[in-house]
């Protein structure tokens, strides 16, 4: 792709020890014991990935350090699928295929959460800008999260059986890396999983919490640009001209009625128009003015309604002016997260069996949006669930300023890492170990 970025690659002084070294009578059975026990390395890993943050479509370093890790873990890996994305295959006897997913991407993010190890990195991004580029979506945990998971699977085989997929997908944030590693092949040339899982780190829920949601869980999200066109000329002289930017104004007023008065009110719908381009002078009426919009829904009809309908009201706005028709174009975005019903109903109590009832919560239904989605696009059933990431004392602390912590993809977002993995650790291998059951002869 363009704009692709290369810079050093530091690599740690200290390799992450192996698993192996320790006593299998203290890890058996145990995963919370033996993340303990890991901790440090642990830690040590999720700084590395942390520093060394890559956008989308760029994690070439991200993903040889996964790969390397994975291979060391004892998968058969492969790389490059899907752009960077790495397969990590784990065999171990006949048995369901579990794929378990973590992006590799990082944001154009400067940040500022004043950690001594806070990403330093700069990188151009897609429009060849100069950007600092952050973790701040907590892909460094998931990434971390997994290493993890496939260390302790390697190291209790006595307490699975089948095939456990560990994907390094990249390019979430934009919405791409999976429909990349789809079309690439990833549920042909491997196993097509049975059960597909991944975990997601939350900013509003505690750390050692996680939280579940059977069904609709995260929206729909497509993106549109609109190109409103007139005749430009002297902005003293309206009369001769055709205004671009009067349609953009009543577009944008216009815009907002769809969902309060065209979709039912029981059914989530956003129309947001984030950015708006037209003119260069006080006095000059220009020949065209561009809107850029995010558009979110969860059902595929309100989808294809919110659709329809900003075509409509554009054209109508532009005729109205006795303007050219305008431009309105959508890219195809990603599609509303569903976890399967019958997968999350499955796995709740198995989450309340691994971190206590009382640390798992139902989920809020939320406009944001995953490309883990579009798995489950394909047919297989998936859960993604949430993982808490800030301590409790943390979030006191910004509820008695009457603040609200850090969101996800902010500068200043940082987790309490060594709760949040223990926690996604423990909840992950107990998940692995309820659909990839040891089969008694
Ligand atoms: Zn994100
Ligand atoms: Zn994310």
């Amino acid at each position: 792709m363009t704009g692709c970025f290369r810079r050093s690659w530091v690599r740690p002084a200290v390799l992450v020890a192996c698993i192996c070294a320790l006593s299998p009578a203290l890890i058996a059975g145990d995963a919370a014991a033996w993340v303990d026990h890991q901790m440090d390395d642990l830690v040590a890993l999720y700084t590395h990935f942390h520093q060394h943050p890559e956008l989308s479509f760029q994690e070439e370093q991200t993903a040889e350090r996964m790969a390397e890790e994975l291979r060391a873990a004892g998968c058969d890996v492969t790389t490059n699928v899907g752009g960077h994305g790495v397969v990590g295959r784990l065999r171990n006897g006949d048995g369901p295929t579990l794929m378990l997913r973590s992006d590799l991407d990082a944001l154009p993010v400067t940040e500022e959460t004043g950690l001594p190890f806070a990403s330093q990195v700069r990188a151009i991004n897609e429009d060849g800008d100069n950007t600092g580029v952050m973790h701040a979506c907590g892909h460094d945990v998931h990434m971390t999260n997994l290493i993890a998971v496939a260390r302790y699977l390697s190291a209790h085989r006595d307490e699975w059986q089948g095939t456990v997929l560990l994907v390094g997908q990249p390019a979430e944030e934009l919405g791409a890396g999976a429909q990349a590693m789809l079309e690439d092949g990833l549920f042909e040339r491997f196993p097509r999983p049975d059960f597909a899982v991944a975990l997601h780190v939350d900013s509003f829920v505690p750390a050692g919490m996680v939280g579940y949601r059977s069904g609709y869980s995260l929206a729909n999200v497509d993106s549109c640009d609109i190109t409103l066109k007139g005749r430009g000329g002297h902005g003293a002289f309206p009369q001769g001209c055709i205004d671009p930017i009067a349609q953009a104004a009543q577009l944008i007023v216009d815009l907002q009625t769809i969902v309060s008065r065209e979709i039912s009110a029981l059914e989530p719908a956003v129309v947001t128009v984030g950015s708006i381009h037209g003119g260069t002078k006080h006095n000059v009426i220009p020949d065209t003015c561009h809107l850029q919009l995010t558009i979110r829904s969860y059902s595929p009809e309100v989808r294809k309604h919110l659709q329809e309908a900003i075509r409509r009201k554009a054209l109508a706005i532009a005729q109205s002016f006795r303007a050219p028709e305008p431009v309105v174009e959508f890219d195809e975005g990603t599609p509303s997260l569903f976890n399967d019903e019958r997968l999350t109903e499955r796995l709740a109590p198995v989450l309340m069996e691994a971190v206590g009832e009382e640390n798992v919560v139902r989920a809020d239904r939320s406009m944001g949006g995953e490309d883990f989605s579009r798995y489950g696009a394909a047919g297989v059933p998936i859960m993604m669930y949430k993982l808490g990431s800030v301590t409790r004392e943390r979030l006191s602390e910004y509820a008695a300023l009457g603040r609200t912590p850090p969101s996800l993809h902010s500068s200043k977002y940082y987790p309490d890492i060594r709760l949040t993995l223990r926690t996604g650790v423990v909840s992950m291998t107990a998940i692995v170990r309820d659909l990839l059951p040891v089969r008694t002869p």
